[in-house]
Protein backbone atom coordinates (compact mmCIF):
# COMPACT_ATOMS: atom_id res chain seq x y z
CA UNK A 1 0.00 0.00 0.00
CA UNK A 2 1.72 3.23 -1.06
CA UNK A 3 -0.76 5.22 0.62
CA UNK A 4 -3.70 5.64 3.56
CA UNK A 5 -4.77 8.77 3.27
CA UNK A 6 -3.69 11.83 0.68
CA UNK A 7 -2.54 15.31 1.06
CA UNK A 8 -5.91 17.09 1.23
CA UNK A 9 -7.63 15.15 3.66
CA UNK A 10 -6.41 15.50 7.13
CA UNK A 11 -7.61 17.82 9.94
CA UNK A 12 -7.70 17.84 13.85
CA UNK A 13 -9.91 15.01 14.11
CA UNK A 14 -7.09 12.66 12.83
CA UNK A 15 -5.02 13.51 15.70
CA UNK A 16 -2.75 10.77 16.49
CA UNK A 17 -3.73 8.45 13.49
CA UNK A 18 -0.69 6.81 12.10
CA UNK A 19 -0.80 7.76 8.27
CA UNK A 20 1.05 7.30 5.38
CA UNK A 21 0.95 9.40 2.68
CA UNK A 22 2.68 9.75 -1.01
CA UNK A 23 3.83 12.75 -3.45
CA UNK A 24 5.52 15.19 -4.15
CA UNK A 25 8.26 17.65 -1.96
CA UNK A 26 6.63 21.22 -2.76
CA UNK A 27 9.31 22.93 -0.68
CA UNK A 28 11.61 21.79 2.38
CA UNK A 29 12.59 24.55 5.40
CA UNK A 30 15.76 23.40 7.46
CA UNK A 31 15.72 24.90 10.74
CA UNK A 32 18.22 22.35 12.35
CA UNK A 33 16.99 20.22 14.83
CA UNK A 34 13.94 20.20 13.14
CA UNK A 35 12.96 20.13 8.95
CA UNK A 36 9.68 21.28 7.79
CA UNK A 37 8.42 19.34 4.21
CA UNK A 38 5.39 20.27 2.14
CA UNK A 39 4.38 17.04 0.67
CA UNK A 40 1.85 17.45 -2.43
CA UNK A 41 -0.31 15.49 -3.93
CA UNK A 42 -3.78 16.79 -5.99
CA UNK A 43 -5.58 16.67 -3.12
CA UNK A 44 -3.70 19.16 -1.45
CA UNK A 45 -0.49 20.26 0.56
CA UNK A 46 0.55 18.46 4.19
CA UNK A 47 2.90 19.33 6.14
CA UNK A 48 5.59 16.95 7.48
CA UNK A 49 7.96 17.72 10.40
CA UNK A 50 11.46 15.88 10.56
CA UNK A 51 12.86 15.95 14.28
CA UNK A 52 16.50 15.59 14.24
CA UNK A 53 16.89 14.78 17.92
CA UNK A 54 14.68 12.44 18.37
CA UNK A 55 15.75 10.27 15.15
CA UNK A 56 18.73 11.29 13.43
CA UNK A 57 18.82 8.83 10.09
CA UNK A 58 15.52 10.13 9.19
CA UNK A 59 16.93 13.45 9.77
CA UNK A 60 19.46 12.81 7.08
CA UNK A 61 17.34 11.22 4.83
CA UNK A 62 15.26 14.35 4.82
CA UNK A 63 18.53 16.20 3.80
CA UNK A 64 18.48 14.27 0.70
CA UNK A 65 15.29 15.07 -0.95
CA UNK A 66 14.55 17.88 -3.15
CA UNK A 67 12.09 19.91 -4.85
CA UNK A 68 9.56 17.16 -7.15
CA UNK A 69 11.26 14.07 -5.90
CA UNK A 70 8.16 11.48 -5.10
CA UNK A 71 8.25 10.10 -1.68
CA UNK A 72 6.00 8.43 0.70
CA UNK A 73 5.69 9.30 4.35
CA UNK A 74 4.71 7.39 7.44
CA UNK A 75 4.34 9.33 10.07
CA UNK A 76 1.46 10.68 12.85
CA UNK A 77 -1.09 13.33 12.87
CA UNK A 78 -0.87 16.21 15.59
CA UNK A 79 -1.67 19.47 16.13
CA UNK A 80 0.44 21.94 14.92
CA UNK A 81 1.63 25.16 16.75
CA UNK A 82 1.57 27.41 14.05
CA UNK A 83 -1.46 27.03 12.54
CA UNK A 84 -2.32 27.86 8.90
CA UNK A 85 -5.66 28.47 8.44
CA UNK A 86 -5.28 29.62 4.63
CA UNK A 87 -4.63 26.10 4.13
CA UNK A 88 -7.42 23.27 4.48
CA UNK A 89 -4.83 20.89 6.34
CA UNK A 90 -3.12 23.78 8.07
CA UNK A 91 -4.02 22.52 11.63
CA UNK A 92 -2.43 19.75 11.47
CA UNK A 93 1.20 18.48 10.77
CA UNK A 94 2.39 14.75 10.07
CA UNK A 95 5.51 13.73 12.71
CA UNK A 96 7.57 11.33 10.28
CA UNK A 97 8.44 8.41 11.72
CA UNK A 98 9.75 6.63 7.86
CA UNK A 99 10.85 8.22 4.80
CA UNK A 100 10.60 6.19 1.38
CA UNK A 101 11.93 8.33 -1.77
CA UNK A 102 9.73 6.39 -4.45
CA UNK A 103 11.63 8.59 -7.40
CA UNK A 104 14.14 11.70 -7.40
CA UNK A 105 13.34 14.21 -9.83
CA UNK A 106 15.60 17.02 -11.85
CA UNK A 107 15.49 20.56 -10.55
CA UNK A 108 11.99 21.95 -12.28
CA UNK A 109 12.72 24.71 -14.79
CA UNK A 110 10.33 26.48 -12.76
CA UNK A 111 8.44 27.00 -9.39
CA UNK A 112 5.32 24.73 -8.64
CA UNK A 113 3.00 27.08 -7.38
CA UNK A 114 0.20 29.46 -8.54
CA UNK A 115 2.57 32.01 -9.07
CA UNK A 116 4.81 30.58 -11.06
CA UNK A 117 8.06 32.47 -12.28
CA UNK A 118 7.57 29.98 -15.62
CA UNK A 119 6.49 31.40 -19.26
CA UNK A 120 3.96 30.22 -21.20
CA UNK A 121 6.06 28.71 -23.28
CA UNK A 122 8.24 26.78 -20.66
CA UNK A 123 5.22 25.92 -19.31
CA UNK A 124 3.91 24.22 -22.01
CA UNK A 125 6.92 22.77 -22.97
CA UNK A 126 7.08 21.03 -19.67
CA UNK A 127 3.02 20.98 -19.46
CA UNK A 128 3.16 17.63 -16.73
CA UNK A 129 4.56 19.99 -14.28
CA UNK A 130 2.48 22.92 -15.50
CA UNK A 131 -0.43 20.94 -14.46
CA UNK A 132 1.22 19.84 -10.62
CA UNK A 133 0.09 23.27 -9.39
CA UNK A 134 -2.86 23.70 -7.88
CA UNK A 135 -4.25 26.36 -9.84
CA UNK A 136 -4.07 24.10 -13.13
CA UNK A 137 -4.87 20.95 -11.22
CA UNK A 138 -8.48 22.91 -9.96
CA UNK A 139 -9.13 23.30 -13.83
CA UNK A 140 -8.69 20.00 -14.72
CA UNK A 141 -10.81 18.54 -11.25
CA UNK A 142 -13.54 21.58 -12.41
CA UNK A 143 -13.60 20.55 -16.28
CA UNK A 144 -13.89 16.72 -15.34
CA UNK A 145 -16.49 17.69 -13.26
CA UNK A 146 -18.30 19.54 -16.00
CA UNK A 147 -18.68 16.51 -18.42
CA UNK A 148 -20.16 14.33 -15.41
CA UNK A 149 -22.64 17.26 -14.56
CA UNK A 150 -23.58 17.16 -18.48
CA UNK A 151 -23.69 13.44 -18.64
CA UNK A 152 -25.60 13.02 -15.79
CA UNK A 153 -28.13 15.96 -17.14
CA UNK A 154 -28.24 14.51 -20.30
CA UNK A 155 -28.50 10.74 -19.43
CA UNK A 156 -31.59 11.05 -17.17
CA UNK A 157 -33.45 12.61 -19.83
CA UNK A 158 -33.23 9.67 -22.28
CA UNK A 159 -30.18 11.19 -24.43
CA UNK A 160 -27.78 8.09 -25.82
CA UNK A 161 -23.42 9.18 -26.00
CA UNK A 162 -22.51 7.74 -29.68
CA UNK A 163 -19.20 8.15 -30.81
CA UNK A 164 -18.58 9.81 -34.49
CA UNK A 165 -15.49 9.12 -36.48
CA UNK A 166 -12.52 11.59 -36.63
CA UNK A 167 -11.32 10.26 -40.44
CA UNK A 168 -14.44 11.73 -42.54
CA UNK A 169 -15.54 13.50 -45.22
CA UNK A 170 -15.47 17.54 -45.23
CA UNK A 171 -18.56 18.88 -42.97
CA UNK A 172 -20.06 22.24 -43.67
CA UNK A 173 -19.35 24.14 -41.18
CA UNK A 174 -16.94 26.53 -43.52
CA UNK A 175 -13.87 26.44 -41.87
CA UNK A 176 -10.74 25.13 -43.36
CA UNK A 177 -10.08 21.06 -43.15
CA UNK A 178 -7.61 19.90 -41.80
CA UNK A 179 -6.21 16.77 -43.91
CA UNK A 180 -5.23 12.94 -43.67
CA UNK A 181 -3.50 11.89 -46.69
CA UNK A 182 -4.58 8.21 -47.40
CA UNK A 183 -1.92 5.34 -48.01
CA UNK A 184 -4.75 3.65 -49.75
CA UNK A 185 -5.59 5.65 -52.40
CA UNK A 186 -2.95 8.23 -53.26
CA UNK A 187 -4.02 11.54 -54.02
CA UNK A 188 -7.60 11.26 -51.41
CA UNK A 189 -7.48 12.93 -47.88
CA UNK A 190 -9.98 12.70 -44.93
CA UNK A 191 -11.16 15.32 -43.71
CA UNK A 192 -11.18 15.91 -39.49
CA UNK A 193 -14.52 16.73 -38.75
CA UNK A 194 -15.34 20.77 -38.11
CA UNK A 195 -18.34 18.95 -35.87
CA UNK A 196 -20.21 15.77 -36.43
CA UNK A 197 -22.74 17.54 -37.43
CA UNK A 198 -23.90 15.18 -40.67
CA UNK A 199 -23.31 12.46 -38.58
CA UNK A 200 -25.54 13.28 -35.90
CA UNK A 201 -28.34 14.35 -38.28
CA UNK A 202 -27.66 10.51 -39.33
CA UNK A 203 -28.28 9.32 -36.34
CA UNK A 204 -31.61 10.97 -36.38
CA UNK A 205 -32.44 9.38 -39.56
CA UNK A 206 -31.03 6.11 -38.04
CA UNK A 207 -34.06 6.44 -35.07
CA UNK A 208 -31.49 7.24 -31.91
CA UNK A 209 -34.55 9.93 -31.28
CA UNK A 210 -31.60 11.88 -28.65
CA UNK A 211 -27.44 12.19 -29.06
CA UNK A 212 -24.75 13.33 -27.03
CA UNK A 213 -20.94 13.32 -27.34
CA UNK A 214 -18.12 15.07 -25.50
CA UNK A 215 -15.85 15.07 -29.04
CA UNK A 216 -13.09 17.27 -30.23
CA UNK A 217 -13.92 19.51 -33.63
CA UNK A 218 -11.01 20.78 -35.90
CA UNK A 219 -10.75 23.42 -37.76
CA UNK A 220 -7.69 24.63 -39.57
CA UNK A 221 -8.10 28.48 -38.92
CA UNK A 222 -5.48 31.21 -38.31
CA UNK A 223 -4.71 31.85 -35.03
CA UNK A 224 -6.17 35.08 -34.55
CA UNK A 225 -6.95 35.89 -31.03
CA UNK A 226 -7.63 33.02 -28.36
CA UNK A 227 -8.61 30.34 -30.42
CA UNK A 228 -7.41 26.69 -30.50
CA UNK A 229 -7.51 24.20 -33.67
CA UNK A 230 -9.22 21.08 -32.12
CA UNK A 231 -11.45 22.41 -29.48
CA UNK A 232 -14.44 20.29 -27.29
CA UNK A 233 -17.57 20.50 -27.83
CA UNK A 234 -20.67 18.71 -26.34
CA UNK A 235 -22.80 18.69 -29.08
CA UNK A 236 -26.30 17.37 -29.42
CA UNK A 237 -29.47 16.44 -31.25
CA UNK A 238 -33.26 15.63 -30.79
CA UNK A 239 -35.90 14.80 -32.94
CA UNK A 240 -38.93 15.50 -33.05
CA UNK A 241 -38.76 18.64 -31.36
CA UNK A 242 -39.20 22.50 -32.11
CA UNK A 243 -36.91 25.29 -31.28
CA UNK A 244 -38.71 26.19 -27.84
CA UNK A 245 -38.06 22.63 -27.06
CA UNK A 246 -34.52 22.60 -27.63
CA UNK A 247 -34.28 25.62 -25.71
CA UNK A 248 -35.99 24.70 -22.81
CA UNK A 249 -33.53 21.33 -22.63
CA UNK A 250 -30.56 23.24 -23.26
CA UNK A 251 -31.65 26.37 -20.49
CA UNK A 252 -32.22 23.24 -17.77
CA UNK A 253 -28.77 22.27 -18.71
CA UNK A 254 -26.79 25.64 -18.06
CA UNK A 255 -29.04 25.94 -14.65
CA UNK A 256 -27.91 22.39 -13.48
CA UNK A 257 -24.30 23.56 -14.35
CA UNK A 258 -24.39 26.42 -12.58
CA UNK A 259 -25.82 25.07 -9.72
CA UNK A 260 -23.20 22.39 -9.46
CA UNK A 261 -20.33 23.92 -10.96
CA UNK A 262 -20.82 27.71 -9.00
CA UNK A 263 -23.23 26.91 -6.53
CA UNK A 264 -25.82 29.70 -8.03
CA UNK A 265 -29.19 28.49 -7.87
CA UNK A 266 -31.65 29.58 -11.18
CA UNK A 267 -29.53 31.57 -12.98
CA UNK A 268 -31.39 33.78 -15.00
CA UNK A 269 -31.58 32.88 -18.85
CA UNK A 270 -32.97 35.96 -21.19
CA UNK A 271 -33.85 36.17 -24.80
CA UNK A 272 -33.07 38.59 -27.53
CA UNK A 273 -33.77 38.38 -31.87
CA UNK A 274 -30.77 39.00 -33.27
CA UNK A 275 -32.09 42.23 -35.19
CA UNK A 276 -31.93 43.68 -31.36
CA UNK A 277 -28.58 42.64 -30.57
CA UNK A 278 -27.51 44.15 -33.64
CA UNK A 279 -29.00 47.62 -33.58
CA UNK A 280 -28.80 47.91 -29.47
CA UNK A 281 -25.59 46.52 -29.13
CA UNK A 282 -24.26 46.30 -32.38
CA UNK A 283 -23.40 42.92 -31.70
CA UNK A 284 -24.97 39.14 -32.27
CA UNK A 285 -23.15 38.20 -28.79
CA UNK A 286 -24.00 41.15 -26.61
CA UNK A 287 -22.56 41.87 -23.27
CA UNK A 288 -25.45 42.75 -20.85
CA UNK A 289 -23.65 43.07 -17.37
CA UNK A 290 -23.49 46.27 -17.97
CA UNK A 291 -26.20 48.86 -19.61
CA UNK A 292 -25.09 51.18 -22.47
CA UNK A 293 -27.04 50.72 -25.54
CA UNK A 294 -26.85 51.93 -29.03
CA UNK A 295 -29.42 55.04 -29.47
CA UNK A 296 -30.43 55.87 -32.77
CA UNK A 297 -31.51 59.47 -33.19
CA UNK A 298 -31.39 59.51 -36.92
CA UNK A 299 -35.10 60.95 -37.32
CA UNK A 300 -34.60 63.40 -34.66
CA UNK A 301 -31.07 65.37 -35.42
CA UNK A 302 -31.82 69.28 -35.37
CA UNK A 303 -31.82 71.05 -38.88
CA UNK A 304 -28.07 72.60 -39.24
CA UNK A 305 -25.62 72.40 -41.78
CA UNK A 306 -23.72 70.17 -40.17
CA UNK A 307 -22.28 67.50 -43.57
CA UNK A 308 -21.41 64.34 -41.94
CA UNK A 309 -25.29 63.96 -39.92
CA UNK A 310 -26.77 65.20 -42.55
CA UNK A 311 -24.96 63.50 -45.58
CA UNK A 312 -25.12 60.04 -43.47
CA UNK A 313 -29.00 60.18 -43.31
CA UNK A 314 -29.46 60.85 -47.23
CA UNK A 315 -26.96 58.08 -47.93
CA UNK A 316 -29.64 55.93 -46.32
CA UNK A 317 -27.03 55.73 -42.81
CA UNK A 318 -27.93 56.33 -39.21
CA UNK A 319 -26.89 58.83 -36.94
CA UNK A 320 -26.47 57.04 -33.39
CA UNK A 321 -24.73 57.18 -29.97
CA UNK A 322 -23.74 55.55 -26.62
CA UNK A 323 -23.59 57.48 -23.46
CA UNK A 324 -20.56 56.27 -20.66
CA UNK A 325 -22.28 57.19 -17.62
CA UNK A 326 -19.61 59.79 -15.75
CA UNK A 327 -17.60 59.93 -18.62
CA UNK A 328 -17.79 63.75 -18.75
CA UNK A 329 -14.40 63.74 -16.92
CA UNK A 330 -12.80 62.09 -19.75
CA UNK A 331 -9.44 63.35 -20.92
CA UNK A 332 -8.72 64.92 -24.53
CA UNK A 333 -6.38 61.96 -24.72
CA UNK A 334 -9.56 59.46 -23.85
CA UNK A 335 -11.81 60.99 -26.32
CA UNK A 336 -8.70 60.75 -29.01
CA UNK A 337 -8.13 57.30 -27.97
CA UNK A 338 -12.31 56.73 -28.57
CA UNK A 339 -11.78 58.48 -32.09
CA UNK A 340 -8.78 56.74 -33.30
CA UNK A 341 -10.39 53.71 -31.78
CA UNK A 342 -13.52 53.51 -34.47
CA UNK A 343 -11.06 54.76 -37.43
CA UNK A 344 -9.14 51.73 -36.84
CA UNK A 345 -9.71 49.66 -40.50
CA UNK A 346 -12.40 47.20 -39.41
CA UNK A 347 -14.25 49.42 -37.89
CA UNK A 348 -13.72 52.28 -40.31
CA UNK A 349 -15.70 55.58 -39.31
CA UNK A 350 -14.01 58.61 -39.71
CA UNK A 351 -14.83 60.16 -36.68
CA UNK A 352 -16.94 60.09 -33.59
CA UNK A 353 -18.96 63.16 -32.50
CA UNK A 354 -18.98 63.90 -28.91
CA UNK A 355 -21.25 65.59 -26.36
CA UNK A 356 -20.37 66.74 -22.83
CA UNK A 357 -22.57 67.58 -19.96
CA UNK A 358 -21.55 68.88 -16.73
CA UNK A 359 -21.37 71.41 -13.64
CA UNK A 360 -20.74 74.10 -16.75
CA UNK A 361 -23.81 72.82 -19.03
CA UNK A 362 -24.04 71.00 -22.46
CA UNK A 363 -20.53 71.27 -24.40
CA UNK A 364 -20.30 69.37 -28.00
CA UNK A 365 -17.59 68.88 -30.68
CA UNK A 366 -20.01 69.99 -33.22
CA UNK A 367 -20.90 73.21 -31.15
CA UNK A 368 -20.26 75.37 -34.64
CA UNK A 369 -22.71 73.73 -36.40
CA UNK A 370 -25.60 73.25 -33.29
CA UNK A 371 -26.77 75.70 -30.82
CA UNK A 372 -26.63 74.91 -26.95
CA UNK A 373 -30.05 73.78 -27.29
CA UNK A 374 -29.66 71.79 -30.12
CA UNK A 375 -27.08 70.00 -28.85
CA UNK A 376 -29.44 69.61 -25.51
CA UNK A 377 -32.01 67.82 -27.38
CA UNK A 378 -29.59 65.65 -28.84
CA UNK A 379 -28.10 64.50 -25.65
CA UNK A 380 -31.86 64.35 -23.93
CA UNK A 381 -32.59 61.66 -26.65
CA UNK A 382 -29.44 59.51 -26.11
CA UNK A 383 -30.60 59.62 -22.18
CA UNK A 384 -27.94 61.68 -20.72
CA UNK A 385 -27.57 62.68 -16.84
CA UNK A 386 -25.55 65.29 -15.71
CA UNK A 387 -21.78 64.20 -15.56
CA UNK A 388 -22.44 61.93 -18.94
CA UNK A 389 -20.05 62.11 -21.67
CA UNK A 390 -21.91 60.85 -25.50
CA UNK A 391 -20.53 59.40 -28.12
CA UNK A 392 -22.11 59.80 -31.55
CA UNK A 393 -21.46 58.16 -34.90
CA UNK A 394 -23.58 59.25 -38.32
CA UNK A 395 -22.38 56.76 -41.41
CA UNK A 396 -23.59 53.56 -42.98
CA UNK A 397 -25.96 51.25 -40.60
CA UNK A 398 -23.62 48.36 -40.07
CA UNK A 399 -20.28 50.69 -39.45
CA UNK A 400 -22.55 52.71 -37.17
CA UNK A 401 -23.73 49.79 -35.09
CA UNK A 402 -20.23 47.78 -35.08
CA UNK A 403 -18.01 50.85 -33.99
CA UNK A 404 -20.39 51.68 -31.25
CA UNK A 405 -20.65 48.15 -30.39
CA UNK A 406 -16.99 47.68 -30.17
CA UNK A 407 -16.33 51.02 -27.84
CA UNK A 408 -18.85 50.08 -25.47
CA UNK A 409 -17.44 46.85 -24.81
CA UNK A 410 -13.97 49.02 -24.53
CA UNK A 411 -15.39 51.92 -22.61
CA UNK A 412 -16.67 48.99 -20.39
CA UNK A 413 -13.59 47.17 -19.95
CA UNK A 414 -11.56 50.75 -19.32
CA UNK A 415 -13.85 52.11 -17.21
CA UNK A 416 -14.83 49.06 -14.97
CA UNK A 417 -18.82 49.07 -15.87
CA UNK A 418 -18.42 45.68 -15.84
CA UNK A 419 -19.51 43.58 -13.02
CA UNK A 420 -17.14 39.95 -12.66
CA UNK A 421 -19.85 38.52 -10.44
CA UNK A 422 -22.48 39.19 -12.87
CA UNK A 423 -23.91 36.75 -15.41
CA UNK A 424 -25.01 37.67 -18.43
CA UNK A 425 -26.77 34.35 -20.56
CA UNK A 426 -29.03 35.07 -23.15
CA UNK A 427 -30.19 33.35 -26.36
CA UNK A 428 -30.17 35.09 -29.53
CA UNK A 429 -32.47 34.06 -32.01
CA UNK A 430 -33.84 34.50 -35.35
CA UNK A 431 -30.43 34.96 -37.00
CA UNK A 432 -30.64 35.78 -40.67
CA UNK A 433 -30.21 33.03 -42.49
CA UNK A 434 -27.95 33.91 -45.55
CA UNK A 435 -25.43 36.76 -45.26
CA UNK A 436 -24.36 38.46 -48.94
CA UNK A 437 -20.02 38.67 -49.23
CA UNK A 438 -19.85 42.44 -49.54
CA UNK A 439 -17.26 41.94 -52.05
CA UNK A 440 -18.11 39.26 -54.33
CA UNK A 441 -22.28 39.38 -53.33
CA UNK A 442 -22.11 35.98 -53.22
CA UNK A 443 -25.13 34.40 -50.97
CA UNK A 444 -23.13 32.18 -47.85
CA UNK A 445 -25.37 30.45 -45.15
CA UNK A 446 -24.95 31.87 -41.74
CA UNK A 447 -24.46 29.15 -39.78
CA UNK A 448 -24.56 25.50 -41.79
CA UNK A 449 -26.60 24.97 -44.85
CA UNK A 450 -29.06 22.40 -43.35
CA UNK A 451 -30.23 24.92 -40.66
CA UNK A 452 -34.45 25.08 -41.23
CA UNK A 453 -35.65 28.83 -42.29
CA UNK A 454 -38.48 30.77 -40.37
CA UNK A 455 -42.03 29.82 -41.44
CA UNK A 456 -42.83 32.85 -42.41
CA UNK A 457 -40.16 33.75 -44.33
CA UNK A 458 -39.97 30.69 -46.60
CA UNK A 459 -42.38 32.54 -48.69
CA UNK A 460 -38.83 34.91 -49.35
CA UNK A 461 -36.44 32.56 -50.32
CA UNK A 462 -35.75 32.78 -54.23
CA UNK A 463 -37.54 36.45 -53.79
CA UNK A 464 -35.83 38.40 -51.28
CA UNK A 465 -33.30 35.58 -49.12
CA UNK A 466 -31.51 38.26 -47.09
CA UNK A 467 -34.47 39.21 -45.42
CA UNK A 468 -35.29 35.23 -44.61
CA UNK A 469 -34.34 34.30 -41.13
CA UNK A 470 -33.22 31.36 -40.03
CA UNK A 471 -34.37 28.93 -37.11
CA UNK A 472 -31.36 29.62 -35.49
CA UNK A 473 -30.05 30.00 -32.11
CA UNK A 474 -27.36 30.65 -29.85
CA UNK A 475 -26.33 31.19 -26.81
CA UNK A 476 -23.93 33.94 -25.48
CA UNK A 477 -22.54 34.14 -22.00
CA UNK A 478 -20.30 37.27 -21.18
CA UNK A 479 -20.14 38.27 -24.31
CA UNK A 480 -19.14 34.78 -25.90
CA UNK A 481 -20.78 32.53 -28.12
CA UNK A 482 -20.61 28.96 -26.46
CA UNK A 483 -23.59 27.73 -27.90
CA UNK A 484 -25.18 27.24 -31.54
CA UNK A 485 -27.74 25.26 -32.78
CA UNK A 486 -30.80 25.24 -35.54
CA UNK A 487 -33.63 23.12 -36.41
CA UNK A 488 -32.72 21.36 -39.19
CA UNK A 489 -34.20 20.98 -42.11
CA UNK A 490 -35.67 17.52 -42.98
CA UNK A 491 -37.51 17.37 -46.26
CA UNK A 492 -35.71 17.17 -49.67
CA UNK A 493 -37.67 19.93 -51.62
CA UNK A 494 -36.64 22.32 -49.40
CA UNK A 495 -32.88 21.59 -48.92
CA UNK A 496 -33.19 21.67 -52.79
CA UNK A 497 -34.20 25.17 -53.02
CA UNK A 498 -31.57 26.28 -49.92
CA UNK A 499 -28.72 24.11 -51.96
CA UNK A 500 -29.94 26.15 -55.08
CA UNK A 501 -29.68 29.51 -53.36
CA UNK A 502 -26.28 29.08 -52.32
CA UNK A 503 -25.05 28.62 -55.29
CA UNK A 504 -24.33 24.44 -55.54
CA UNK A 505 -24.43 22.64 -58.52
CA UNK A 506 -25.97 18.73 -58.67
CA UNK A 507 -22.18 17.82 -58.65
CA UNK A 508 -21.01 19.90 -55.86
CA UNK A 509 -24.30 19.01 -53.92
CA UNK A 510 -23.92 15.03 -54.67
CA UNK A 511 -20.01 15.44 -54.22
CA UNK A 512 -20.56 17.20 -50.73
CA UNK A 513 -23.43 15.78 -49.27
CA UNK A 514 -24.60 13.08 -51.02
CA UNK A 515 -24.18 10.17 -48.91
CA UNK A 516 -26.52 12.73 -46.01
CA UNK A 517 -29.23 13.69 -49.03
CA UNK A 518 -29.50 9.91 -49.67
CA UNK A 519 -29.96 9.06 -45.87
CA UNK A 520 -32.59 12.06 -45.93
CA UNK A 521 -34.66 10.11 -48.59
CA UNK A 522 -35.60 7.30 -46.16
CA UNK A 523 -37.41 8.82 -43.80
CA UNK A 524 -35.92 11.84 -41.58
CA UNK A 525 -37.57 12.88 -38.86
CA UNK A 526 -37.99 16.88 -38.16
CA UNK A 527 -35.09 17.25 -35.84
CA UNK A 528 -32.67 20.23 -34.20
CA UNK A 529 -29.58 20.26 -31.70
CA UNK A 530 -26.96 22.35 -30.38
CA UNK A 531 -22.86 22.36 -29.80
CA UNK A 532 -21.67 23.89 -26.68
CA UNK A 533 -18.14 25.37 -26.89
CA UNK A 534 -16.91 23.33 -23.60
CA UNK A 535 -13.55 25.49 -23.18
CA UNK A 536 -14.59 29.00 -23.49
CA UNK A 537 -17.33 28.30 -21.32
CA UNK A 538 -14.81 26.68 -18.66
CA UNK A 539 -12.60 29.03 -18.69
CA UNK A 540 -15.62 31.68 -17.81
CA UNK A 541 -16.78 29.67 -15.03
CA UNK A 542 -13.44 28.62 -13.57
CA UNK A 543 -11.07 31.87 -14.35
CA UNK A 544 -7.91 31.31 -16.35
CA UNK A 545 -6.21 34.07 -18.50
CA UNK A 546 -7.04 32.36 -21.71
CA UNK A 547 -8.86 29.10 -23.46
CA UNK A 548 -5.18 27.52 -22.96
CA UNK A 549 -5.35 27.07 -19.60
CA UNK A 550 -8.54 25.05 -19.23
CA UNK A 551 -7.10 22.63 -21.59
CA UNK A 552 -4.89 19.70 -21.06
CA UNK A 553 -2.72 19.82 -23.68
CA UNK A 554 -3.21 23.06 -25.32
CA UNK A 555 -1.56 24.12 -28.78
CA UNK A 556 0.69 27.47 -28.22
CA UNK A 557 -0.96 30.67 -29.86
CA UNK A 558 1.28 29.56 -33.04
CA UNK A 559 -0.96 25.91 -33.48
CA UNK A 560 2.39 24.47 -32.34
CA UNK A 561 2.60 21.58 -29.23
CA UNK A 562 6.03 22.49 -27.45
CA UNK A 563 5.44 19.56 -25.49
CA UNK A 564 5.23 17.11 -28.24
CA UNK A 565 6.73 19.73 -31.06
CA UNK A 566 4.68 18.84 -33.59
CA UNK A 567 3.68 19.52 -36.25
CA UNK A 568 7.13 18.21 -37.41
CA UNK A 569 8.74 17.03 -40.55
CA UNK A 570 8.61 13.30 -41.23
CA UNK A 571 10.34 10.28 -42.79
CA UNK A 572 10.58 11.08 -46.52
CA UNK A 573 9.72 7.14 -46.62
CA UNK A 574 6.78 8.33 -45.41
CA UNK A 575 6.24 10.50 -47.60
CA UNK A 576 6.54 8.00 -50.38
CA UNK A 577 3.77 5.84 -49.08
CA UNK A 578 1.24 8.22 -49.11
CA UNK A 579 2.56 9.68 -52.58
CA UNK A 580 3.41 13.47 -51.35
CA UNK A 581 5.66 15.64 -52.36
CA UNK A 582 6.06 18.56 -50.17
CA UNK A 583 6.66 22.09 -51.31
CA UNK A 584 8.48 24.23 -48.99
CA UNK A 585 7.27 27.94 -49.03
CA UNK A 586 10.18 30.79 -48.28
CA UNK A 587 9.01 31.63 -44.91
CA UNK A 588 8.27 28.07 -43.77
CA UNK A 589 9.79 27.51 -40.95
CA UNK A 590 9.28 30.71 -39.25
CA UNK A 591 6.22 30.78 -39.03
CA UNK A 592 5.69 28.16 -36.22
N1 LIG B 1 -22.36 21.91 -35.70
C1 LIG B 1 -22.72 23.19 -35.24
C2 LIG B 1 -21.46 23.96 -34.82
O1 LIG B 1 -20.43 23.37 -34.55
C3 LIG B 1 -23.63 23.16 -34.07
C4 LIG B 1 -25.02 22.74 -34.43
O2 LIG B 1 -25.64 23.33 -35.31
O3 LIG B 1 -25.51 21.83 -33.74
O4 LIG B 1 -21.51 25.16 -34.74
Amino acid sequence: MYRSRTCGELSLKHQNEMVTLAGWVQSLRDFGKLTFLDLRDRYGITQVVFNTEENENLYQEAHGLNREFVIQVKGEVRERENKNLNNPTGEIEIKAVELTILNPSEIPPFTIIDETDGSEELRLKYRYLDLRRPKMNKLLVGRAKLFSVMRRYLDSRDFLEIETPILIKSTPEGARDFLVPSRIQHGSFYALPQSPQILKQILMVSGADRYYQIVKCFRDEDFRGDRQPEFTQLDCEMSFVEQEDVLTTFEGLVKEVYQEMMGINDIEISRMIYADAIKFYGSDKPDLRFDCKIIEISSHIPNSEFPVFNQAISNGGIVSGIVAPNGAFYTRKQIDAAIDFVKESNRGLQGLVWIRYNEEGWKSSVDKFYTSEQVQEMGKQLGMNKGDLAFLAADKTSKVQKSLGDLRLKLAKENGWIDENKWSILWVMDFPLFEQDEETGETHFVHHPFCMPHQDDIQYLESDPMRVRGQLYDLVINGNEILSGSIRIHQKELQDRIFKILGLSEEEKTDKFGFMLNAFQYGAPPHGGCAFGIDRWLMLMLGGDTIRDVIPFPKASNGKDMMMNAPTYVDNNQLVELGIEVVKKEDDCSTL
